[in-house]
């Protein structure tokens, strides 16, 4: 398993802000210490400016470097676009380690998913995945599928893909919930799968299934996923429903596709990320 990080992604934060860094380094420690994985590390490589402006606009790449709040969720740190170019950066890196074959997972923050092609949102400021999957449509794969199972949906990836040939969007995600959309499909490659608040978890697992299956159907030769850990049933951020082991079940499905896949860590806001992360790629490794 090849997990592309780099600590210094926990450099930022903001007191009481639900993104806290102290997370992600109780996943490296966990990881570094478990001894079930054995763990190949990598640092990301670099992203250029016409990769991320496939995804985005000049403008908003510009925008990253102003020192203003972008919204209440989504403050302005100092020096945040070069978190999120590291971020946006490991995604290339975890997509190239995939068409090796290599299992791979990033680890690294900001995420990414609701960072619309002008707009930071919701913690994200670019969308890893979404630059990811272009430079994979813009570099040979003719079908690239994005597999989000972040508890919210992918609003961010979903606008910025939507109707470009060669790529589709899944999305499991609660609906009503944050940022609103996601509650039918849109244009011709995004496909949603609400689930209502207090819904059993029999009924989110059913969910997935039926995403996972028809992400089977479109036969995509390569699939992103968008990981969040915040379904989860002790989430302190919405009402999850989803046990450690139903992570691990998807871990397994989607390695079971027999396609190249890579993931990145979206939303996860639980004191048991770590081992939500570990039990996640144990799926996915086939243990
Ligand atoms: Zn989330």
């Amino acid at each position: 398993m090849k997990i592309i990080t780099d600590e210094r992604c926990a450099g930022y934060s903001r007191f009481s802000h639900p993104e806290r860094p102290l997370r992600i380094l109780a996943t490296l420690e966990l990881l570094r210490h478990q001894t079930e994985l054995t763990i190949e590390w990598t640092e990301p490589g670099r992203v250029s400016d016409a990769q991320i402006l496939r995804a985005h606009s000049v403008e908003h790449l510009a925008r990253l470097n102003e020192p203003e709040d972008f919204d209440t969720d989504t403050p302005f740190y100092e020096n945040i676009a070069g978190y999120a170019r590291a971020s946006a950066a490991a995604a290339l890196t975890a997509l190239s380690a995939a068409r090796k074959g290599e299992s791979v997972f990033s680890l690294m923050r900001p995420p990414g998913h609701h960072a619309t092609r002008d707009r930071a949102m919701g913690f994200c400021y670019l969308n890893n995945v979404a630059i990811a999957a272009l430079e994979a449509a813009a570099t040979g794969a003719k079908r690239v599928a994005v597999f989000d199972f972040d508890v919210h949906h992918g609003n961010g990836t979903e606008a910025i893909l939507l109707n470009r040939p060669g790529t589709a969007f899944f999305s499991i995600h609660l609906f009503p919930c944050y940022p609103g959309t996601g509650s039918e499909n849109v244009g011709n490659n995004c496909f949603n799968y609400p689930v209502a608040p207090y819904d059993p978890r029999e009924t989110y697992r059913a969910t997935l299934a039926q995403a996972l299956n028809d992400l089977k159907k479109f036969q995509p030769d390569l699939v992103a996923v968008s990981a969040g850990f915040d379904a989860y049933v002790r989430d302190p951020l919405v009402q999850g429903v989803l046990e450690a082991e139903d992570f691990h079940w998807l871990g397994q499905s989607l390695s079971a596709l027999g396609v190249p896949l890579f993931s990145l860590l979206e939303g996860g806001y639980s004191c048991d990320l770590p081992e939500l992360i570990l039990i996640y790629l144990k799926g996915v490794a086939g243990k």
